[in-house]
């Protein structure tokens, strides 16, 4: 098993990690910023370096100082978390050139998966089944682009192959705005991505998102721990999770479940991973896959009892899976609801000190967060500070878990989004299960 592990990120995450490796006996390193000096697990951490600035571009995205945090404290591995540098390949190559392990998949197969094009291509030719597009870049030849947009049928949607976080696409309704479309689309992922690479897709209308968590070690073994429904969003942020989806059938779960299992051998996947879909209207389409350690993996681990941090640091050491395909058994429902430093009506991020806290507790209740009474929420970061999870032994139950955990959920201070999620967890709709990604959005309009 690694010996000791430098922590390359801040937050609940941080200190979720920085957990896990206490369980099972690994040293750890917390890397912070200057402004996060007061930060929980830079405190339980056996070692911590300051490497930078309160800017991420100082600290968090700062891949020579925390090469160098690794240097000098003897680490022997970097867990990345998610965000910041989690999916960038070349800090992982690096990681790997400076003698480190990196925690996550093989720099190459971020790289593969981090350009869309060539991920849909790699799942593709793995059976994954995916949105109908243009299979490829669009090239510059105008009556071919209108040709394979009739083709895919109207309306469409062309998106970035180095697009990430919601940026980079645009829909396209009609035939006459297509060529304008293509332009702008290019030259705003030159500018944002220095890569004008686009491609073109089906615009499904009414989507949920479902995705499906993966685990595999670097022995050609990988299973599916089944799926999670992130369809209650706003501006493509995911405010809520939960596991499994509502009406997703043991039959769906394990013929999808095994096809992405099937691809992450083929492209020789290593450790936790995401194959992202669109589902509507009983069919799943692949939209990228996320090779690093998701926000909402609680969810996933509630209902497996699966710890997918320890197995990730388990697969990092070179071992095998702890678990077989027929060892994941889901066991009841669970719920996750971001907690945010934001205003629940203008979503005005909410920074500062956190006057007085109480955290909710009782059966199947879990809090993950960084944060304590007195504690100042920096400005510099985003605004997620926790994340609430109940599970229980069926959706009804976890639903009512969770209204009484946020009723209990006290943070003083600033502003949360804690109000935000008591609406959603009464409405109607998300009570019947199985809302598609505008939901939110709507119910917000209206
Ligand atoms: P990013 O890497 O920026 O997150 P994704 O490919 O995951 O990009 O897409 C982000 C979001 O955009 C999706 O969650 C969905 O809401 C919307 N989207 C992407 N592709 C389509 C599509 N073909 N049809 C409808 N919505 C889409």
């Amino acid at each position: 098993m690694l010996n000791k592990i430098v922590i390359a990120n801040r937050g609940e995450i941080a200190l979720r990690i920085l957990r896990a490796c206490r369980e099972i006996g690994i040293k750890t390193v917390a890397v912070h910023s200057s402004a996060d000096r007061d930060l929980k697990h830079v405190r339980f951490a056996d070692e911590s370096v300051c490497i930078g600035g309160p800017p991420s571009s100082e600290s968090y995205l700062n891949v020579p100082a925390i090469i160098s945090a690794a240097e000098i404290t003897d680490a022997v591995g970097i867990h990345p978390g998610y965000g910041f540098l989690s999916e960038n390949p070349d800090f992982a190559e690096r990681v790997e050139s400076s003698g480190f392990v990196f925690i996550g998949p093989k720099p190459e197969t971020i790289r593969l998966m981090g350009d869309k094009v060539s991920a849909i291509k790699a799942m593709k030719a793995s059976g994954v089944p995916c949105v109908p597009g243009s299979g490829g870049p669009l090239t510059q030849n105008s009556e071919d682009n209108l040709r394979i947009a009739l083709d895919i049928g109207y309306p469409i949607i062309i998106k970035a192959a180095a697009g990430g976080g919601g940026r980079g696409m645009r829909v396209v309704r009609s035939e006459a705005a297509l060529l304008n479309a293509i332009s702008l689309t290019k030259s705003e992922a030159k500018a944002a991505f220095g890569d004008d690479t686009v491609y073109m897709e089906k615009f499904l209308e009414n989507p949920r998102h479902i995705e499906f968590q993966m685990l595999a070690d670097a022995h050609g073994n990988a299973i599916h721990l089944g799926e999670r429904d992130c369809s209650m969003q706003r501006r493509h942020q995911k405010v809520l999770e939960e596991a499994p989806a509502p009406g997703i059938s043991d039959q769906i779960r394990n013929d999808m479940g095994e096809r992405c299992a099937e691809a992450c051998r083929k492209i020789g996947y290593r450790g936790v991973g995401t194959f992202e879909f669109l589902y509507e209207n009983g069919e799943f389409y692949f939209i990228e896959m996320n090779t690093r350690l998701q926000v909402e993996h609680p969810v996933t681990e509630m209902v497996t009892g699966v710890d997918l941090v320890i197995e990730q640091l388990r697969v990092a050491s070179g071992e095998t899976l702890s678990y077989k395909q027929s060892d994941i058994k889901l066991n009841g429902h669970a719920i996750e609801c971001r907690i945010n430093a934001e205003d629940s009506k203008t979503f005005m991020p909410s920074p500062g000190e956190i006057t007085h806290y109480h955290q909710p507790g009782g059966p199947g209740v879990r809090l993950e967060s960084h944060i304590y009474s007195g504690y100042r929420v920096p400005p510099y970061y985003d605004s997620m500070i926790g994340k609430l999870i109940t599970h229980a032994n069926n959706r009804e139950s976890a639903m009512a878990r969770m209204r009484t955990a946020l009723s209990e959920l006290v943070i003083g201070g600033i502003n949360t989004n804690i109000a935000l999620q008591e609406e959603i967890l009464k409405d109607v709709g998300f009570q019947r299960g199985g809302t598609n990604i505008h939901y939110l959005e709507k119910k917000l309009e209206g």
